[in-house]
């Protein structure tokens, strides 16, 4: 059975572009009298917003959506996220680290240790293991928890072995079966965090963590994420988790071309609805015919 999921964050009001997700993830569930699931990403106590929470489920409603009950929300799974975080610490390939943003960034310009990320859509920079040699024995409140990715890889064989994992995308513009390329995602992501100071985990983990209890069995989201997907791939193989379909869609952009954000309210359902819309028009300016 198919089991899609909407994992919107509560930071903000839903957009055209979350009616155009969740529509698709609908719509695949519905064609195999699948499930489509709800959960709420609110690990970012800082940005999250019970208000936001509270427009997800109306938004969702008013547009003709209905989901699973109870809701599953993150902000209840730590003991879940904790288990995981566990077992990968048991494996030997983490690491705290006590590095802020500036730490990373200035250590980043030095040219010897600057990699910058390969990905067209995030080239960011990454971190560069400032605190690898750092071992779990010596973690304080103050650090983050990192993956040693090569440790992660020795782990499970080496490069080799890494080039056997595979996955299959059926988005249109990455469509077919994929193999990790380790170097790849060193160059995406480097040594990233699983776990952040007083949060427990991070989004990479917790993804992982509740698509896998969620029994989620394609994940559709915006090509915005396609880039976490080899992360989640290392991730489920180190978890002993079956990988998922991905399905990442193009994204809904403005008249600019620019990806929709939260804080563009002009393209918030509910805007479109007190303007006196109706959800087939909302679908339609989303991109999607209906639901
Ligand atoms: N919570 C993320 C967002 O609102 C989506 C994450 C996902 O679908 O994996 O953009």
């Amino acid at each position: 059975m198919i089991r899609e999921r909407f994992a919107p964050s509560p930071t903000g009001y839903l957009h055209l572009g979350h009616a155009y997700s969740a529509a698709i993830a609908w719509r695949s569930a519905r064609s195999g009298a699948g499930q489509f699931l709800l959960r709420i990403e609110n690990i970012d106590v800082e940005r999250c917003r019970a208000e936001f929470e509270r427009a997800i489920y109306e938004d969702l409603a008013w547009l003709g959506f209905s989901w699973a009950s109870p809701v599953m929300r993150q902000s209840e799974r730590s003991s879940a996220y904790a288990a995981a975080l566990e077992k990968l610490i048991d494996l030997g390939i983490c690491y705290p680290c006590g590095c802020s943003r500036k730490d990373i960034r200035q250590s980043l310009s030095a040219p010897q240790e600057n990699r910058p990320g390969k990905s067209p859509l995030r080239p960011t920079a990454t971190y560069p293991g400032t605190c690898r040699s750092r071992s779990m024995r010596g973690k304080t409140d103050e650090d983050a928890i990192r993956i040693n990715l090569n440790k992660a890889f020795d782990l499970l064989g080496g490069s080799s072995s890494i080039r056997n994992l595979e996955w299959v995308e059926t988005g249109v513009e990455r469509k077919g079966v994929h193999r990790l390329d380790p170097e790849f995602l060193e160059s995406l992501h480097g040594d990233f965090v699983l776990a952040r100071k007083f949060v427990g985990t991070s989004y990479h983990l917790a993804c992982v963590v509740d698509d896998s209890e969620q029994r989620i069995s394609r994940v559709t989201r915006g090509m915005d994420l396609v880039d976490s997907t080899p992360a989640h791939r290392l991730l489920q193989e180190l978890l002993g988790i079956e990988p998922p379909v991905w399905h990442h869609h193009p994204l809904v952009r403005d008249e600019n071309g620019k990806r929709l954000a939260k804080r563009d309210d002009a393209r918030a359902i509910r805007k479109f609805r007190d303007d006196g819309l109706c959800p087939t028009e909302i679908f339609k300016l989303s991109g999607v015919p209906q639901l």
